[in-house]
């Protein structure tokens, strides 16, 4: 028996395999070091106070990794200057910068109302205002105030500041400036200066309320025509009566409101208005009606307002049917010293375009509306709505 064993030496097949799993690895840790890692970040500005986001992105086969980034450095957002901030991921680094820098503006706060109404820019007394800065902190002392009027009613008041790194702020007042309504009106025509009249309104824009006097419907018939130009032209008529002579106006309240009501006839059929506006000869407060009848006025006036009309005086008398009558500066004078600016206010301006020669009015009549222009004051006419002015009736 042949006890002696033989061995034969067995060739391992997992030693033919050990190379190809070392270059395996091999190739695994390659790609696992020299793998696609992007890390994204920038140079980048941090705003002053402000915190500090890490908008960095770190990403690894495009999967984001960023939490498995090392992240060393800091900033501190209370603390102008440039930081710097590493980071990596296995065997890539990436730096940058952040710079904290002042970007922010002052804040500027207004005292009292953003937006005020005011009779004229003159009377604008300052309210005042705060500036703050994030860096400065107050940086009221360094604020300017200035005053910009675009239009005759409206103004802006101007704040500027700058704080130490060149961050302007600017805040604004609005002011509208109201000085009040004005409302020209003409008494006793139309006359041969009416045209005149009318071509200065509407060379400057505005409107007025001719408050006219009867006429012969044939013999003047171009004084119907004057009148349709007014109105075309936007131009309000007002009625002063058939006549002007009181002693046969102010027989009664009968002959009074038929005054009104014959002129109206005569305007219906020649320029087809019918005004429910008037205008007493004498005005409503005239004592000159007590000779013809004691106590006319007092129902005159009801008469007239029971009829539908609007009846309407004045509270500035240009004085130019008295004694300014050829005076323009005079005439000028009496109405601007008379217009007072104030918010709200009304003035119906008494002047003539009849009745007498009137060039001084017409001469002047350009520099007052643009003086009044100038200060900001409306232009209207009167209507049957508009709030009356009145006297008070005095017999
Ligand atoms: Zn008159």
């Amino acid at each position: 028996m042949n006890s002696k064993r033989h061995r034969r030496p067995v060739k391992r097949k997992t030693a033919n395999a050990l190379p190809f799993f070392i270059i395996a690895v091999a190739i695994l840790l390659a790609i696992f070091v020299i793998g696609q890692v992007d890390i994204h970040v920038g140079n980048i500005r941090v705003n002053y106070g402000e915190p500090f986001v890490d908008d960095a992105k770190v990403t690894w086969f495009g999967f984001d990794v960023t939490n498995w980034a090392d992240v060393k450095g800091e900033v501190d957002t209370n603390k102008l200057g440039v930081y710097s901030m590493h980071y990596s991921f296995m065997l890539y680094n990436m730096s940058r910068t952040v710079t904290v820098v002042d970007l922010k503006e002052p804040v500027i706060s207004l005292y009292g109302d953003e937006k005020i109404t005011l009779a004229t820019m003159d009377s604008y007394q300052e309210l005042g205002a705060e500036a703050w800065d994030n860096y400065d902190g107050n940086v009221t002392e360094n604020m300017t105030i200035s005053i910009d009027q675009i239009t005759p009613n409206y103004a802006q008041v101007i704040y500027e500041v700058s704080d130490s790194h060149e961050n302007i702020a600017s805040a604004i007042r609005e002011v509208e400036i109201s000085p009040g309504t004005v409302y020209l009106t003409f008494d006793d025509g139309p006359s041969g200066l009416t045209a005149s009249y009318l071509d200065v309104l509407k060379e400057y824009g505005v409107n007025a309320t001719f408050f006219v006097l009867g006429f012969s419907e044939i013999k003047e018939s171009w004084k119907a025509g004057i009148i349709n130009r007014a109105v075309e032209e936007g131009n309000e008529i007002g009625m002063h009566g058939y006549s002007h002579v009181y002693s046969d106006i102010y027989k009664s309240k009968e002959t009074a409101l038929a005054n009104f009501d014959t002129e109206k006839n005569l305007l219906k059929m020649t320029v087809g208005i019918e005004p429910q506006v008037v205008r007493f000869p004498g005005g409503s407060s005239n004592t000159v009606s007590r000779s013809v009848c004691e106590g006319v006025m007092t129902e005159a006036t009801k008469a007239v307002v029971d009829a539908g009309y609007n009846y309407i005086d004045w509270n500035v008398d240009s004085n130019d049917s008295g004694s300014d009558v050829k005076n323009s500066d005079n005439i000028y004078q009496n109405v601007i010293s008379a217009v007072v600016p104030k918010v709200g206010a009304r003035y119906v301006v008494l002047m003539h375009d009849g009745g007498a020669d009137h060039s001084a009015t017409l001469e002047v009549l350009p520099n007052i509306i643009q003086t009044l222009q100038e200060k900001g004051f409306v232009f209207d006419v009167i209507t049957y709505e508009t709030e009356p002015v009145r006297h008070g009736v005095n017999n």
